[in-house]
């Protein structure tokens, strides 16, 4: 999979595409990160990308013109899938993260500032949030989808399928984990874990799963059952 990042802080990813998963995944070539700072296609003598909002108020706005050379700029960029990040979007999560490895070019347009004119946004396939809250750039909300997605592409992971065991899948969140000591301050791992027994350690699982889900993400919890019945 190949993922073009259009930013104007392309330093900020700096650690991230270096460090741990995602830097392995990069240097084993199973995902190729390209970023491009549209600031450099602005064709303003102060190179700047951002004005004042026709008919006033607070902010500046991310111009149409930079943004468009600079996406036109990418080779394939016409069938590549086009993401603009904006708390406007549809909310990012696992499904889509699965859904979105299976993609082979991906261009992300990262906003600052008050928003985007709205002429960027003809430009793009889709829109995603990554939560409902506002960040002052889509730098963050980037690194949140290309980490997710990358994550889930065949051999990223060294137990590549771990990630099939994660919170989310099947619409529960994962069971509880314990590794040594067997006892720290009083406090003992579950007799069945060191059991040995297999079967049992899987059913205990899937009941903690349950448990934990009904707690915490009662609607996660409704989807469960709504698709496995009851308990
Ligand atoms: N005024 C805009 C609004 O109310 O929708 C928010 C602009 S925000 C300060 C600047 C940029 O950060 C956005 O254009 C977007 O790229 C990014 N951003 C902020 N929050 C985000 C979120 N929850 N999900 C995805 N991108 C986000």
């Amino acid at each position: 999979m190949r993922i073009d990042i259009l930013t104007l802080f392309p330093k900020m990813f700096n650690g991230f595409l270096s460090e741990s998963i995602m830097g392995k995944a990069i240097n084993n070539k199973l995902v190729e990160i390209n970023l491009i700072d549209f600031r450099e296609f602005s064709t303003n003598k102060h190179k700047k990308v951002d004005d004042s909002p026709y008919g006033g108020g607070a902010g500046m706005v991310l111009s149409v013109q930079p943004v468009y050379d600079a996406l036109i700029s990418i080779k394939g960029y016409k069938e590549a899938l086009k993401i603009l990040v904006t708390p406007q979007g549809d909310r990012f999560n696992q499904t889509r993260a699965y859904n979105l490895k299976d993609e082979a070019h991906i261009i992300i347009l990262c906003g600052h500032y008050e928003g985007y004119d709205e002429r960027i946004r003809d430009l793009f396939d889709i829109e995603i949030s990554i939560g409902d809250y506002v960040l002052t750039g889509g730098e963050i909300a980037a690194m949140v989808l290309i980490d997710a997605i990358t994550r889930v592409i065949p051999n990223v992971i060294s137990n590549d399928e771990s990630h099939l065991f994660d919170s989310f899948n099947g619409n529960l969140l994962e069971h509880p984990h314990y590794t040594r000591p067997s006892e720290f301050m009083g406090k003992s791992v579950p007799d069945v874990l060191i059991s040995g027994n297999h079967k049992l350690i899987k059913e205990w699982r899937l009941k903690q799963s349950i448990k934990r889900t009904k707690e915490r993400r009662i609607d996660l919890y409704h989807k469960y059952k709504e698709e496995n019945g009851d308990e």
